[in-house]
């Protein structure tokens, strides 16, 4: 720290760090951008990296998960927020128009895999969290009964009340096929609502179009749960009303029909037994209304929030492990070790291997995309962060610090090359003060 502020260049660097907006592991970069003439080839201006502290320029990471850094998730949780927000009460090129689609927030959950530790709640008032009066001894010597009434943050939840009689397997196999059922779920969907309005699929495609907004969520159990935005717009999408038969309750109608219909088959292996893979009953239909019981605003949030997390709250390692790794030595929690040694297992059975079990055993098997939208949702993040690009190109340009150059005549030439990641100690806590972004998380995984 002394170091770093005795340094001459101290007034560039913290500039530099200020620009990255209290990025925890800004990546370094080192090259140039020539500015030259088209015609001529004379070169009218170059930035260099050379002259910069330490010879690199420091770049935000852009990560969009908050346990790795928490400035860069908050960029991508605000772009989500206003993505998710433009296809709800519309903005950024969706009309306003869009508020009067039939839209719901719908959550697809997963099957239990055995009883496990939970919170209850009814009326305000914690419930015991599995009482049972004549409950059973499992094989294993264990009373399947808890009348704990947990509170939020007993370490217990979502852990198994036997562990040996816990569906591993299962629980592995619905993430790493969660993806593909909810590909099957939006297919049905369409097909459904073809026949509510007495149409063939492709008689659909000219009349309606079906929106979708999904964002996985970690459940303390360690399975993916879904919540999704689904929105029906006209066949030009959200600029374009959806004929009048497809209201929110012939819409609530097909995706209570697509959930219960759609299944993944997982056929036998080794010691396995053929299974096939469904949603849970725990289906939640809510109409979204401005300024009803659930708004756009809590929408967005909610789905912008889970977009930053991962699975921590499981408490596994935010990091890829090999089957090489000794799972005992690492800091886990018991119930994600098991999680975890059940995809190296099952990751090396051949009629498994398209699943990449082993690749993902950290996410517990789960391998999609946390967030996606569906391409007339509304816009999209590469729209949002180019409009700030050029939000901040335009006012260095108007401050002098990038030079005006016509880009037709213009032709810019740029060379980067990595040079390396992350702050030192003493760099990391300067930044914190300078961008008042907290040094480390203090909710971050046990
Ligand atoms: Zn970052
Ligand atoms: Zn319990
Ligand atoms: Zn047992």
């Amino acid at each position: 720290m002394i170091t770093r502020l005795h340094d001459p260049d101290y007034a560039r660097w913290a500039a530099q760090i200020r620009a990255t907006g209290g990025c925890r592991q800004p990546i370094h970069l080192r090259g140039r951008v020539d500015h030259i003439d088209r015609a001529t080839g004379e070169l009218l201006h170059r930035y260099t990296t050379r002259t910069e502290p330490g010879g690199v320029l420091r770049v935000p990471c852009k990560t969009r998960r908050a346990s790795r850094c928490p400035a860069c998730a908050e960029v991508y949780r605000a772009d989500t927020y206003q993505l998710i927000r433009a296809g709800l009460s519309g903005g950024k090129g969706v009309p306003e128009t869009v508020t009067g689609h039939p839209c719901l927030f719908v959550t697809l959950t997963a099957p239990s895999f055995g009883v496990v530790h939970a919170r209850r709640e009814k009326n305000g008032k914690v419930l015991p969290c599995h009482a049972r009066r004549d409950a059973a001894t499992c094989p294993h010597g264990r009373v399947m009964s808890c009348t704990k009434r947990h509170g939020t943050e007993d370490a217990c939840l979502g852990e198994p009340l036997c562990g040996d009689c816990y569906d591993y397997a299962g629980s592995v196999l619905f993430n790493a096929l969660a993806s593909q059922l909810w590909r099957y779920f939006t297919d049905a969907l369409r097909r459904r609502v073809a026949k509510l309005g007495g149409l063939t699929l492709r008689e659909l495609r000219e009349r309606l179009t079906i929106a979708f907004a999904k964002v996985a969520e970690y459940q303390r159990r360690g399975v993916v749960h879904f919540h999704a935005v689904i929105r029906l717009d006209g066949p030009d999408g959200p600029a374009s009303p959806p004929p009048a038969w497809a209201t929110a309750d012939a819409l609530a109608d097909a995706v209570r029909h697509a959930a219960s219909a759609v299944s993944v088959p997982v056929p036998a292996v080794a010691n396995e037994p053929a299974r096939v893979l469904r949603w849970g009953a725990q289906l939640d239909i809510r109409p979204i209304t401005m300024g009803g019981e659930l708004t756009e605003q809590a929408v967005a949030g909610y789905i912008a929030k889970y977009a930053t997390k991962a699975a921590e709250c499981v408490g596994t390692l935010d990091r890829r492990i090999s089957p090489l790794d000794d799972l005992d030595a690492l800091p886990l929690r018991e119930h994600a070790r098991r999680l975890i040694a059940e995809c190296f297992r099952l990751g090396t059975l051949d009629n498994l291997a398209d699943l990449r079990l082993t690749q993902w055993a950290h996410m517990l098997g789960f391998r999609g995309h946390f967030s996606t939208r569906s391409r007339h949702y509304s816009t999209t993040l590469g729209d949002i962060r180019a409009d700030r690009e050029t939000f901040v190109r335009e006012e260095e340009i108007s401050t002098g610090r990038l030079p005006l150059f016509d880009e037709d005549t213009v032709l810019v030439v740029a060379e980067w090359e990595y040079a390396g990641k992350g702050l030192a100690p003493g760099d990391a806590l300067l930044a914190a003060a300078l961008t008042g972004v907290p040094l480390a998380d203090p909710g971050g995984p046990r």
